[in-house]
């Protein structure tokens, strides 16, 4: 999408560590008649695959997720990275790396909350290693439904994540594949 692309130049950071920073618009701020584009394009990218409800990781990939969700015109809901006082007991849950934050943590469905033979798509605003996927993978699996494919706002190509996933099978959308920041610089892949 060239639109997020010329975005992330404009206001994306390179942070040490292959961190990449767009809490202008996407993150701690959120542009939302950018989100709701970037939403439709997810939406049209999954149109035939009979989707019946998108799963993501909180929080930061919910905005995004909701907007494809209202363009797919299924529900929403999200694995929880806390046990909470009101959580349910009875849950899918996966264990995931995450190189931004450094520690491995629990991620947590209500078993309510997916059901066997659901279509699922996952939706986050990255795409690195691939964790958080593969954990949401793990929990549609355990659940019975079917993982029709996952979709990213910026997959950073670099990291691998994205293509390990395409080589298992898994159909997978971003919206911009970020190949290098070094020095700073950001290259796109040519897709
Ligand atoms: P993965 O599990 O694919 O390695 O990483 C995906 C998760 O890590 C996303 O849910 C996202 O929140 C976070 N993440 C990974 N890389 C970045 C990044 O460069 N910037 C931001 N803001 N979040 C990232």
């Amino acid at each position: 999408m060239k639109a997020l692309e010329e975005r992330i130049l404009a206001e994306g950071e390179v942070l040490p560590g292959g961190v990449l920073k767009v809490g202008s618009f996407l993150n701690q701020q959120i542009d939302i008649d950018f989100l709701m584009q970037m939403g439709k394009d997810i939406a049209q990218a999954f149109e035939d695959c009979g989707v019946t409800k998108v799963i993501t990781v909180e929080a930061s990939g919910i905005a995004f997720a909701v907007a494809a969700a209202y363009y797919l015109g299924v529900p929403v809901t999200f694995a929880k990275k806390n046990k909470t006082s009101n959580a349910s007991p009875d849950v899918y849950s996966a264990y995931v790396d995450s190189f931004t934050h450094g520690k491995t943590y629990e991620i947590m469905l209500p078993k309510e909350y997916i059901k066997p033979g659901e279509r699922v798509l996952i939706v986050d605003d990255f795409l690195a290693c691939g964790n958080a996927i593969k954990g949401l993978c793990k929990i549609i699996s355990d659940a019975g439904a079917t993982a029709v494919g996952a979709a990213a706002a910026i997959e950073k190509g670099f990291q691998g994540g994205g293509d390990e996933l395409r080589r298992d099978g898994l159909k997978i959308h971003s919206l911009a594949i970020v190949d290098s920041m070094d020095d700073g610089k950001i290259v796109f892949r040519n897709n």
